[in-house]
């Protein structure tokens, strides 16, 4: 099946079609921008713009041959690398080969199933291994068309501790001397986490979140939501369709960012109850180590939670992202008064806790002591 189509980004996307119109677009570009909103999806775009064999003033044409092989993720001067998690048992010598096929199963998978989102156990990275196969295709002339473009999503995942620095470093060598006729679409969410010397060779563009009407269209149109369903996700998922689609349950049941949003209610209820027993039944329902992926998501969650109450307190409850809890957000202001000082420095604490997260740490540990903290905050006010 072919991508599914671009939402949204309309301007980005003019200035991109008039920089390659003019031949001004330079060799590396950066698309920057919160996670979920389709970064990758516009590089892809950009990508099938530039092998687009009668792109107009609107775009790429989408019938000629390179348009369809491009939607199709099959334009073999085309090649999108994302994060990957490392191979089980893949020795040294064998890690690129590995890598490869890891990453063309995982272009299958999204060719198969466009509306899927990659659920990876272990967290992924871009490895050493991976940036030389780059390195290795971008050195060769183009297979088809006069261009190769290479679309690299997550790019700051070249420099957490599970991949190597090596992969940053060979990577700006070449963004340093970029072979010609190569085209270097980089993508990332946390601009800030890559390296300055990669940041300083690449031109930024900054993509926003979409307004919630386009997110709510692109469900009905292409997840076949009822428009009422489209317009409750759409509300959740802070102008991010990547996102909206993590809400969905999919086949392997409920969605992952619903699955995160559902714990955050579960920490706020927890941290709201007088007694220890709910708070402590929270932290031990946390896998005690690994996953750290997840222990992150849901930290991010209990913060939203609270910045919610702090929006209802503050009485901005448009400002609310779990939008279904309105109910249970009154309440607790009621019965409560939680005073917005103490949400405040509950949220302080929350993001604390997520900074240390990245240590060699015991989560449910930690989740015991930032839930105590939570506690005394929200009940200080009062
Ligand atoms: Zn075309």
């Amino acid at each position: 099946m072919p991508l599914l189509p671009v939402q949204g980004h309309e301007e980005v996307r003019t200035t991109l079609i008039r920089a390659v119109r003019a031949g001004t677009l330079p060799q590396s570009i950066l698309l920057h921008g919160p996670t979920g909103i389709g970064k990758q999806r516009v590089g892809l775009w950009l990508a099938q713009l530039l092998v687009c064999q009668s792109a107009s003033e609107a775009g790429p044409c989408g019938e000629c041959q390179p348009c369809r092989l491009a939607a199709r993720l099959e334009h073999p001067d085309i090649h999108w690398f994302f994060p990957l998690p490392r191979p089980e048992g893949a020795s040294a010598d064998k890690l690129r080969d590995k890598l490869e096929q890891a990453r063309g199963a995982e272009l299958a998978a999204r060719r198969a199933d466009p509306l899927q989102v990659p659920v990876f156990e272990r967290p992924p990275a871009h490895f050493l291994a991976a940036v030389q196969t780059l390195q290795q295709l971008a050195s060769v002339r183009p297979a088809v068309g006069q261009r190769k473009i290479f679309v690299i999503g997550d790019a700051e995942a070249m420099v957490p501790q599970e991949s190597s620095p090596e992969a940053a470093n060979a990577f700006l060598k070449l963004l340093e001397e970029p072979p010609p006729a190569t085209t270097l679409i980089l993508t990332a969410a946390q601009p800030g986490a890559l390296l300055p010397t990669i940041r300083s060779r690449v031109l930024p563009v900054r993509l926003r979140p979409l307004p919630r009407g386009q997110v709510a269209e692109f469900l009905t149109e292409n997840a076949q939501l009822p428009s009422a369903d489209a317009d409750r996700v759409a509300a959740l998922a802070n102008g991010a369709i990547g996102r909206a689609l993590r809400l969905l349950p999919s086949s392997a049941g409920t969605g992952p960012v619903e699955a995160q949003r559902q714990q955050g209610r579960a920490l706020l209820l927890a941290a709201l109850s007088d007694s220890a027993t709910p708070r402590l039944g929270a932290a031990h329902a946390l896998p005690p180590s690994g996953a750290r992926g997840d222990f992150l998501g849901v930290l991010a969650s209990l913060a939203s939670w609270l910045r919610d109450l702090l929006a209802m307190v503050t009485g901005a409850p448009e400002r609310i992202v779990n939008v279904d809890a309105k109910e249970l957000f009154l309440q607790t202001v009621r019965t409560r008064q939680p005073h917005p000082l103490g949400i405040t420095h509950a949220i302080e604490r929350v993001v604390r806790a997520q900074g240390h997260a990245f240590g060699n740490v015991n989560p449910q540990l930690i989740l015991a002591d930032v839930l105590r903290g939570v506690q005394a905050d929200l009940r200080a006010g009062s």
